[in-house]
């Protein structure tokens, strides 16, 4: 029988503590990016091993531009991970996705413009394909689980990711729905693209906690009405993760081989330290 996936899950605003995990290590990982956003905590769901990353840090310290993506991802993958499940608060762009409901999307729209995004920025190029940036096997999965547990969700949609920290103009949130993005968010698509590189399959939990600015008969979103809604609402997505974890057998996904053919750099053009730093990603394929 081939061995478990490892899971990572990267908790978002509203879940920097997982109450029910039984907690066997905290380790402080350091990358060639920097610290990831705090010590990784190593625990057991089902029997199961997992690694919990508080995406802003305990306490909530660490505002969505400045998060350290690379070292987060990086470091994940450094203990062994091979999927990650992120959960996170989203404002919802659709009248029928009600604040308290989840949405686990398949596309993202990314507006951010100042955060690193790729971990082959120097000495090393590679073009991995983000056409579909979220896992279909582990976004099947959420849905098998939400389904088990009658919990209201939506399955697919657009995640458009804005830089932040501050929510978005009246304008720009009217001009995302024009688009037709389903849910509004500042995180997931930074955080995918380098799970991707990583060749980890990574799948979004969202968590609709208001209607952004754009609704005219709701007030516009708020920090107040974000964390009340999240707090109401978070045993939904602990379930989930819960529901999946122990229903994750084996399976292949491409996400998992997605850097292959995909390094354009000669061989010997690449930089032997550069390769020697990025090893966890590139080892394998040099
Ligand atoms: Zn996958």
């Amino acid at each position: 029988m081939s061995k478990d996936l490892v899971i990572g899950i990267i908790g978002g605003t509203g879940l920097t503590r997982m109450d029910n995990l039984a907690v066997t290590e905290e380790l402080t990982v350091s990358t060639p990016f920097g610290p990831p956003s705090d010590a990784i905590l190593k625990a057991k769901i089902w029997g199961r091993e997992v690694f919990f990353l508080p995406r802003h840090g305990r306490g909530h310290r660490i505002p969505p531009h400045r998060i350290n993506y690379r070292a987060n991802v990086f470091a994940l993958k450094s203990l062994g991970v091979e999927i990650i499940l992120s959960v996170s608060a989203v404002g919802s762009m659709r009248e029928s996705i009600v604040p308290g409901q989840l949405v686990f999307p398949d596309q993202f729209l990314d507006r951010t413009k100042q955060r690193p995004g790729t971990f082959f920025d120097e000495g090393l190029v590679a073009h991995v394909p983000f056409a579909d940036p979220l896992c279909p096997h582990l976004r099947a999965k959420l849905t098998k689980a939400a389904e088990r547990l009658s919990i209201p969700h939506h399955t697919g949609g657009t995640y458009v990711c804005i830089e932040g920290p501050q929510f978005s103009t009246r304008a720009e949130s009217l001009f995302y729905r024009s688009l037709g993005v389903e849910v509004i968010g500042m995180t997931n698509a930074t955080e995918a693209r380098l799970a991707r590189e990583a060749e980890c399959c990574y799948a979004t939990i969202a968590l609709a906690t208001d209607y952004d600015c754009w609704h005219t008969s709701e007030a516009s979103v708020s920090v107040e009405a974000v964390m009340r809604l999240f707090a109401e609402n978070v045993e939904k997505a602990k379930s989930i993760i819960s529901e999946v974890v122990k229903d994750l057998g084996p399976y292949d996904c491409p996400c998992r081989s997605a850097l292959a053919n995909t390094i354009t750099t000669e061989r010997d053009a690449i930089d032997p330290e550069v390769a020697r730093r990025l090893a966890p990603l590139v080892g394998k394929y040099l």
